[in-house]
């Protein structure tokens, strides 16, 4: 069967998304598109054999030949498309962020949970990275021991003008909050943040920002961001267990040495990082949208988590102090 979905947004991501699912992976067809931006969805219609532009989100959901529904519209819009996919009992793969807001996210869960099963799955992708998938299997195995620390560090060589204090925390760090819950299997409790000397190519920006989490059972977890670091797009992960450590390293690449010199490639930016990781992601969503079997990918719960980490994260940016991370009872649906 192949699945036909409908993708609201056809901006940056969106586009990608649909060369992906066009191009790269099998088993899905785009038969549906919408933006706001009529022009845009227009022009990325005309590139797909077979799909429907449709004036509306809402629109879009409702048409019978979309069994399945990407959202990659900008943050603020997606509770609305979230919620009217759950409504058409359709699933929906959406974009980080779930919501922008707390409340919404917890509008999400409610009428998921009412629906009675997963429908909804969220963006978070670094959980299909190769590497992240063999930090958390070294970790699973207990190779290291129980984990001590958990540090996490996400640099970008710039970021464009509209870049504010709080998108370190909401847009940046929120991929290494999910990615710590996933590889440590437990939620975060507390987070402080601190603002070192002020890199100078971000201008009044405070950057880089170190943060300090705590888990469940006391994993002490330091998140860095440095946004203006020129050299490259470095993701960083390494664990300190009891008995040892384990480290995201520069997997399948060329060690290159010439001139007096030893290195591998710093990737560009997090299009060449995480491009594999994209694909695999929608790979997984695709067979098990497919096979009916239950989707396993980050849930409403995981995009709920990370929200509530973002805004005790901004909380503690504005305060310096130590800010308690505190989330409602998980349902039993994503146990
Ligand atoms: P973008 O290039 O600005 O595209 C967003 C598109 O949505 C624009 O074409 C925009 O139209 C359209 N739009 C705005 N409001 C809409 C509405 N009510 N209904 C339908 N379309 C609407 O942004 P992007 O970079 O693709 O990001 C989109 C989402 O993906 C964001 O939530 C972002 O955080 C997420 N994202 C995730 C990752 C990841 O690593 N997982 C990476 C990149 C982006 P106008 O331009 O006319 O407003």
């Amino acid at each position: 069967m192949t699945l036909k979905v409908g993708v609201i947004g056809t901006g940056m991501i969106g586009r990608d998304h649909i060369r992906r699912l066009t191009e790269v992976v099998s088993g899905a067809e785009v038969v549906a598109v919408n933006d706001a931006n009529e022009v845009s969805a227009k022009e990325v219609a005309s590139g797909l054999p077979n799909a429907t532009v449709h004036a509306t989100g809402e629109d879009l959901i409702a048409d019978d030949r979309v069994d399945a529904v990407i959202v990659c519209s900008w943050g603020p819009t997606h509770e609305q498309y979230v919620l009217a996919s759950i409504a058409a009992g359709k699933p929906v793969f959406c974009e980080k962020p779930l919501a922008t807001t707390t409340e919404a996210c917890r509008n999400i869960i409610d009428a998921e949970v009412a629906s009675g099963k997963r429908l909804v799955q969220v963006g978070f992708m670094r959980r299909y990275d190769a590497p992240y998938r063999a930090l958390k299997r070294a970790i699973d195995s207990g190779a290291v021991g129980a984990p001590l620390i958990y540090y996490s560090g996400h640099r970008n060589p710039s970021v464009p003008e509209h870049y504010t204090k709080d998108m370190a925390i909401v847009d940046t760090a929120v991929h290494d909050f999910d990615v710590t819950r996933w590889l440590l299997g437990e939620e975060l409790t507390t987070i402080r943040v601190q603002a070192a000397k002020p890199n100078s190519h971000g201008g009044e920006l405070q950057d880089p920002l170190l943060m300090t989490l705590e888990t469940e059972r006391g994993v002490l977890v330091q998140v860095e961001t440095s946004v203006n670091i020129r050299y490259g797009y470095d993701i960083r992960g390494e664990v300190v267990g009891e008995d040892g450590t384990a480290a995201l390293a520069d997997t399948g690449q060329v060690v290159l040495r010439t001139s007096n010199s030893v290195g591998v490639r710093v990737p560009e930016d997090w299009r060449e990082r995480f491009i594999a990781a994209y694909d695999v992601e929608f790979q997984e969503w695709i067979n098990e949208v497919v096979a009916g079997t239950g989707l396993t990918g980050p849930s409403s719960w995981d995009g709920y988590a990370a929200q509530v980490v973002c805004d005790a994260g901004v909380k503690a940016l504005y305060s310096g102090e130590r800010v308690q991370i505190e989330l409602a009872t998980k349902p039993g649906l994503y146990s």
